[in-house]
């Protein structure tokens, strides 16, 4: 396809799992679109984070797809837990089944976009010199793509190789027999590090927090359980929508001091053998009461003990700065086993803190460590990042996130005030990173296509929340997280302000199920608390 009309009903920004939807769910219903992807093609996270060991940590028959019986009947997953190239092409297959590549430019960042209200229009500019426009702006840049990039006085004078795990390179990256660092040690940390150690001549972990790692036990998954979700796709998808985290990950329905000691301990070894992120939601009142949560905790610490050898590694390796479940818990593949090899080191950096990185290794207070390789597991600058990179501006000069100096302020992290027909779906104030976002994305585009539809048939142009209703939702998002044990946790979900030191949450925590309901509520009342103009 050539793109050379300049005008567009959507541009769609990002080829993820949301852009790839939302691309062929506004073609579908009619509309002109335009999707742009700077990546050289689409997968999003699944396209950019190719480290070794990378793999999704909820089930992939959740984290999938719901709207296609067709892609279902199609595509079989191998896996429980799928591997990143699977999940790639997955994506991939998708993009291609629905003839979504065509609609994309790719190779292509946007750079700026200007809200006019003579033209009704924002007016994108990308980096190829690409001048488009669109009555509506989508942004599908996702929540974790803005990499935090490494910042260790020295790392230029480094005359080995130093790589991301955010932009893990397409080539692929030697590490067989290699002198291998890493630094950081939370989803992507714990997931690369038994791989990288075996293949590494010597593995050097630098580790700053301590995370609670709980086993994955990926294994094959049948055809047999695919086929029957296939047969029933449209229920099956209902009853997602209608959980707390839009998956079929179990949630307790007692707390903790409904059972014994005896079975407390039952249910969390059942627990451990059985895998996944259930050990995060078995009593209703983990994430609410420290007590509850320090029995949790305490077992994971138990099994650390249990399978690290070192005494002392295995208290380092022991996560206790933080409740668990208050940071995203780690799936692993061997994680504390790992350290049990001969060719593996870990380094505190509470105790034995980067100094520099030099020409040859990277200084610690202590000691200098030989490397040949680096690889920086750092995570990213959350929700914001993708959007503050693109100049977006409204009429009178203002950015979005202008307004957020004390927290996000959105509707339904979908839309902000000021900013109209800018949609921002899974954004701050909608569950986002907490909520499965293969089904979260497809619900928002489904609800922002509703949207357009409801505008267009009614002669309506813009449409942006009211300041009132913005007001109301933020309460309720802040409202919904006050009781949470996680609230008081510094981690990219919380906004911490600089005056007062009071904490904002930014996903919306009340559950995917009310979430759903309260954007669905909107929708049926004429899209209430948003300006129609
Ligand atoms: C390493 C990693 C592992 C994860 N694992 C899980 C998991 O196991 N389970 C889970 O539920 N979630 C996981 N997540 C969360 C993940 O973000 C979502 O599940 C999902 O992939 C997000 O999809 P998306 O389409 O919303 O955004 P993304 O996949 O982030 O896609 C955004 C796209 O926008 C593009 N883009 C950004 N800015 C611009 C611009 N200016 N111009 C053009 N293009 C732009 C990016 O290149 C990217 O391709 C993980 C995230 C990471 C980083």
């Amino acid at each position: 396809m050539t793109h050379g009309e300049a005008d567009y009903d959507v541009i769609v920004v990002g080829a993820g799992i949301g852009g790839i939807y939302a691309v062929h769910r506004f073609a579908r219903q009619g509309l002109s679109v335009l999707g742009i992807e700077g990546a050289s093609g689409v997968g999003g996270v699944w396209y950019h984070n190719r480290y070794p060991g990378a793999r999704v940590d909820v089930d992939s028959i959740d984290y999938c797809y719901y709207f296609s019986t067709q892609i279902w009947q199609q595509w079989r997953w191998t896996e429980r837990f799928a591997a990143q190239p699977e999940i790639l092409a997955y994506l991939d297959f998708v993009a291609d089944s629905f003839g979504v590549k065509q609609r994309f430019v790719f190779g292509t960042w946007v750079t700026s976009a200007q809200w006019r209200g003579d033209t009704v229009r924002y007016h994108v500019t990308t980096s190829t010199g690409l001048s488009v426009s669109c009555r509506f702006l989508v942004m599908a840049t996702g929540q974790l793509s803005a990499a935090r990039r490494p910042e260790f006085p020295g790392l230029e004078r480094f005359r080995g190789e130093w790589v991301r795990t955010s932009h893990w390179p397409e080539r692929g990256v030697g590490l067989d027999g290699r002198r291998i660092g890493i630094i950081g040690t939370g989803s992507s940390g714990v997931q690369a590090i038994p791989v990288l150690a075996q293949y590494a001549k010597h593995l050097h972990v630098f580790q700053r927090t301590a995370n609670y790692v709980v086993p994955a036990r990926t294994a094959p998954i049948g055809a047999a359980v695919q086929r029957g979700i296939a047969g029933q796709l449209g229920d099956e998808r209902e009853l997602l929508l209608a959980t707390r985290g839009g998956t079929r990950i179990p949630v307790g329905a007692r707390p903790l001091s409904h059972f014994s000691p005896a079975e407390q301990v039952a249910i969390l070894e059942r627990q451990w053998e059985s895998g996944g992120q259930a050990m995060n939601s078995l009593f209703s009142d983990q994430s609410t009461n420290q007590e509850s949560n320090d029995v949790v905790a305490e077992f994971v610490r138990r099994k650390v003990r249990e399978i690290v050898r070192d005494p002392g590694l295995a208290e380092t390796l022991c996560p206790s700065s933080y409740p668990i479940g208050t940071r995203r818990l780690c799936l692993d593949i061997g994680y504390y086993e790992t350290f049990n090899r001969d060719n593996v080191t870990l380094i505190d950096l509470r105790c034995d803190p980067i100094a520099e990185i030099t020409e040859t290794g990277i200084r610690t207070q202590t000691a200098h460590h030989e490397l040949d390789l680096i690889v920086f597991a750092l995570g990213f600058r959350a929700f914001t990042g993708a959007l503050d990179k693109i100049h977006i501006r409204n009429e009178r000069g203002a950015a979005p996130t202008d307004g957020w100096a004390r927290g996000p302020r959105t509707l339904l992290g979908l839309m902000t005030t000021g900013f109209p027909n800018l949609f921002l779906p899974t954004g701050p104030g909608s569950p986002s990173v907490l909520g499965n976002l293969f089904l979260q994305n497809e619900f928002l585009m489904d609800w922002i296509g509703d949207c357009i539809g409801y505008l267009d048939a009614r002669g309506f142009t813009t449409i942006e929340p009211s300041e009132a209703a913005q007001d109301v939702w933020t309460a309720q998002v802040a409202e919904a997280a006050s009781r949470l044990l996680r609230l008081r946790v510094d981690n990219y979900m919380v906004h911490v302000n600089a005056d007062d030191k009071s904490r904002v949450f930014i996903p919306y925590t009340g559950g995917f199920d009310r979430y759903v309901r309260a954007a669905r509520d909107t929708a049926a009342r004429g899209y209430e608390g948003f300006v129609l103009s």
